[in-house]
């Protein structure tokens, strides 16, 4: 399959959103700001993966794993931004859009995402612990009652498997 430029494009951006402590959503009420602020150390304790929503070529929201910051297991960058998507759009149905993010989605977020009615799925780093789109299990294989989106993985794997790699490698904050 062809790798379009605007793949990567935007895969440079959900690398962005994932490197960035200070978060780029915008649809954070004033507390969630305020909670932001004040837990930057909680924030560098998160795993740096991040995820965007186009539609239509125009950016919809984008979303960073949360989960220490939020204190919340399902905080991830996915499920983060398929929350604002929804909120943004006034439905949790999101066809025709798709979703880039820096790494392969975990079951969890896999199956959200399915749930979304996503139509698109690019991811950059491979997950052979974890990756539930092919690498540790295949969660859209098989007869399912939900359209199977198209996946797109590999797509900045160098740049975004190195963002994680660096992160491991500084030792993770206690
Ligand atoms: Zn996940």
């Amino acid at each position: 399959m062809e790798i379009l430029k605007t793949d990567q494009e935007w895969m440079l951006l959900a690398l962005k959103a994932a490197k960035e402590n200070q978060n780029i959503e915008q649809n954070l009420n004033i507390e969630q700001n305020q909670k932001t602020a004040d837990n930057s150390d909680k924030a560098a304790k998160d795993i740096p993966v991040g995820a965007v929503i186009v539609e239509n070529g125009k950016l919809i929201c984008a979303g960073q794993n949360r989960k220490e910051l939020l204190n919340d297991v399902t905080g991830h960058a996915e499920i983060v931004a398929l929350r604002q998507a929804a909120a943004i759009k006034g439905t949790w149905r999101l066809t025709g859009m798709t979703i880039y993010t820096t790494l392969e989605p975990c079951p969890m977020c896999a199956e959200a995402i399915i749930q979304s009615r996503i139509s698109k799925v690019v991811f950059g780093a491979y997950d052979p612990l974890s990756g539930a789109l092919g690498s540790a299990f295949n969660l859209y294989a098989g007869k399912r009652i939900y359209p199977i989106p198209e996946v797109l993985g590999g797509i900045l794997e160098a740049e975004c498997s190195d963002l994680l790699k660096q992160f491991f490698a500084k030792g993770r904050p206690n």
